[in-house]
């Protein structure tokens, strides 16, 4: 069981800021931009190229979805590491949501900011 999976379970703590049926967001326990959040899908895979064509498309969807709506983030990069070549440490797949660089919208909730 990776540290995800007990992220999901709530057997281990994190700071989550969406949820769904299918889907976690939790902010990064060692933020590389102001704004760091992991996108993690509830269902079991190991890396990116593991889940299906459809798979992707909604974990994209769902990644962009929590940026703008949940984070008010205006401009982000999402990025993801596939393999430990790439740089992956944790072999549950994610999306990483990075931003936070620039001023976000008038409506944005600051207190989303957070530690991350
Ligand atoms: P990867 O390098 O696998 O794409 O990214 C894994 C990410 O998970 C890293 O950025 C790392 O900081 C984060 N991470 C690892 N363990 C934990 C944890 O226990 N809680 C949280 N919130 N993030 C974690």
């Amino acid at each position: 069981m990776t540290i995800f999976e007990k992220i999901i379970a709530r057997e281990i703590p994190s700071s989550i800021v969406f949820e769904n049926d299918a889907y976690i967001a939790f902010k990064d326990i060692n933020p590389k931009a102001p704004v760091h959040v992991l996108v993690v899908p509830k269902k079991v895979s190991s890396r990116l190229d593991e889940i299906t064509q459809l798979e992707m498309g909604e974990l994209f969807f769902t990644a962009s979805l929590v940026a703008r709506e949940r984070l008010n983030l205006s401009d982000y990069r999402l990025a993801i590491n596939v393999g430990e070549g790439a740089g992956q440490i944790v072999f549950h797949t994610h999306v990483h949501i990075l931003g936070g660089w620039v001023a976000r919208s008038a409506d944005a909730h600051h207190d989303d900011m957070g530690e991350a």
